[in-house]
């Protein structure tokens, strides 16, 4: 990449340039200039909901995780070819998917939860009888 500031040519990875000290910017173009672009509709690069939607995946419900996750993963290949109206267009499914497997989650792990409990008070209700009968 390129410094900014004076031009100089800089390793991907490094934070300061060699030659002039300044902090490098990690813009979207990573072959060019290294300029930032901007599109002509000035939405920028869209969010990463991959991580979002990778914990949802994990935590919640994997079949709606999952789409969430390739849209997430589309999201940012288009940002990486500066298409962005396709990337903002990728995350807002990826954030549906990830709030449909989110709350998905919530409604599977609440009544598995609940089915635990209604198992705990019956069979505690179940040793109470036979404890008490003859
Ligand atoms: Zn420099």
């Amino acid at each position: 990449m390129y410094c900014s500031a004076c031009g100089a040519e800089n390793s991907d990875n490094s934070y300061r340039c060699d030659s002039c000290g300044a902090v490098l910017v990690r813009t979207v173009d990573q072959g060019g200039s290294g300029n930032v672009h901007y599109d002509p509709e000035g939405l920028g690069p869209a969010p990463d909901r991959l991580a979002f939607s990778i914990v949802v995946t994990m935590l919640c419900c994997w079949p709606f995780g999952i789409p969430a996750i390739v849209y997430a993963a589309k999201a940012m290949s288009a940002n990486g070819q500066r298409d962005y109206m396709q990337a903002h267009e990728m995350t807002k499914k990826a954030s549906t998917w990830c709030w449909v497997a989110f709350c998905v989650g919530c409604a599977v792990w609440g009544s598995y939860g609940l089915f635990i409990v209604l198992m705990m008070v019956v069979g505690a209700a179940g040793a109470a009888g036979a404890a008490g009968a003859p």
